[in-house]
């Protein structure tokens, strides 16, 4: 029987995949998960051997609905113009692997997941003779890939904002070079700020969202964390080919806490990790509450690795869930305290972890200078800002007797600057980076006024094609 979906919070009826992935956020306000984690420890060994898209195959067999057909068709689409043919490389570094995310068309992990969702949306849409229109907004990293993931898709238009001349040159050019009629890059004179603030005015006005049928593409969509489950089984079977190990450890550098929770969803489908690192740089809410057990906001500090620049981590609602025993009542009660005192307390029991599981710790912009240059003299091997945060965090939590995948976000040809800083070198070349300069670019300058977004959307939004 196919998987139903359920909410955090408990308030909306079990539903098929195709509705979850077109809902994003439920309806009750909670965050979507699958209504029973498929445990597959004894199906280990079959899966072994798999090639990266027909693992794929196998774990999206276990949460999608879709014809057979047409998943193996999108997932094959999806992943063939990666650079690497096996899609997700393991790299040995000293004593650390390095699992290699970023060999998709925006050099970023982000890529596994938003080139599928992008094909996904367009079959559901085509399959239900629907239009979307995305909107988010961006600081760097996550505008480029859904812009990759969406262009030249037919019943979708996307709407990305970035904050004017305070993204980095090369995320600028990303976003901003791509040609296809259906992107629309709007430069908000404002902050980072200003952007989300206006997306979410224009999502809460349920009318103005309907009328032009606005999706969003960001990591609350269960869509976003699926595919990223498929690289951690990959992983293990790799390094254990390699080693003989029986266990490993992930080291992630962590944002909003989508790449780690894919891996807990692959602890409790029962791929056998000893420990999960969860690594930050100096917004450290999550490694806070690891280490002590309080969830507390505090104020966003720009680092060297903007992507995990966050303050609350959207996804972390889905790990509480579980760690309340699935328990929705208790969740809502949580989240509600939360919205109210900007607090979450979990008392540990006496001497023990917050979570057996989950380590943290936290790395700051010298820690990740230094381990930068260490693996470049070293071991030869370059590393990107926000995996030089995993690798030093998981190096310092290993405890030695399994092998640490340290999973590589970025391609460090994204961040020259810092790479700069730490080598003295400029050495960070890609040659797809280093083609943006001579491309033309186009983008729209909007004030950072919710109505001046919305004047441009109903202006250029896709139902006056279909309507
Ligand atoms: C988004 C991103 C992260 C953080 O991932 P989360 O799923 O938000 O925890 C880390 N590194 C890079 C390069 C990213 O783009």
């Amino acid at each position: 029987m196919a998987m139903k979906y359920i909410s955090t919070r408990g308030g909306v009826k079990p539903m098929c995949f195709t509705d979850a992935v077109m809902s994003g956020l439920a309806d009750d306000g909670g965050l979507i998960l699958p209504q029973e984690v498929p445990v597959v420890a004894d199906r280990l060994d079959e899966w072994q051997n798999l090639e990266y898209p027909q693992l794929a195959n196998a774990v999206m067999d276990l949460y999608s609905d879709l014809d057979p057909a047409i998943q193996w068709s999108i997932i094959q689409d999806s992943y063939r113009q990666f650079r690497s043919s096996q899609v997700a490389p393991v790299i040995k570094a000293g004593e650390i692997h390095i699992l290699e995310l970023f060999h998709g068309p925006t050099l970023a992990f982000k890529d596994i997941a938003l080139q599928f969702l992008g094909r996904l949306f367009e079959h559901i849409l085509n399959s239900r003779d629907e239009y979307m229109n995305v909107l988010g907004a961006t600081s760097g990293d996550t505008g480029s890939a859904a812009i990759y993931g969406v262009k030249g898709r037919e019943r979708m238009s996307i709407f990305i904002l970035h904050p004017s001349g305070r993204v980095s040159p090369v995320q600028e050019r990303q976003m901003t070079t791509v040609m296809d009629k259906n992107v629309h890059n709007l430069a908000v004179g404002g902050t980072f700020d200003d952007c989300q603030r206006i997306a979410k005015d224009i999502f809460c006005d349920l009318d103005f969202k309907n009328r032009y049928q606005l999706g969003s593409v960001n990591s609350i969509n269960l869509a976003r964390l699926l595919p990223q489950i498929v690289y951690y089984f990959y992983a293990f079977f790799t390094v254990r080919k390699a080693t003989g190990c029986q266990k490993v450890s992930f080291s992630v550098p962590t944002g909003n806490f989508g790449d780690i929770f894919a891996g807990y969803l692959a602890y409790r489908m029962g791929l056998p990790i000893k420990q999960l690192i969860l690594a930050t740089n100096e917004n450290d809410i999550l490694h806070r509450f690891f280490s002590t057990g309080i969830y507390g906001i505090s104020s966003v500090k720009p680092t060297l690795s903007p992507s995990m620049d966050i303050q609350v981590a959207s996804n972390f609602e889905r790990y509480l869930f579980y760690r309340m025993n699935s328990d929705s009542n208790k969740v809502r009660e949580v989240m509600d305290r939360f919205r109210r005192d900007g607090e979450i307390r979990i008392e540990p029991q006496k001497g023990a972890a917050v979570d057996p599981l989950i380590v943290s710790g936290k790395s700051d912009e010298a820690t990740v200078l230094k381990t930068i240059r260490k693996f470049h003299v070293e071991h030869g091997y370059l590393m990107d800002p926000h995996t030089a945060v995993g690798v030093s965090v998981g190096e310092s939590l290993s405890s030695g007797n399994v092998p640490v995948i340290c999973l590589a976000t970025a391609h460090p040809s994204k961040f020259p600057d810092a790479i700069h800083r730490a080598t003295g070198a400029d050495i960070a070349h890609h040659p797809l980076i280093d083609a943006l300069k001579d491309k033309p670019s186009r983008f729209e300058n909007v004030p950072p006024e919710t109505s001046a977004v919305k004047d441009y959307i109903a202006a250029s939004a896709l139902n006056l094609i279909y309507s």
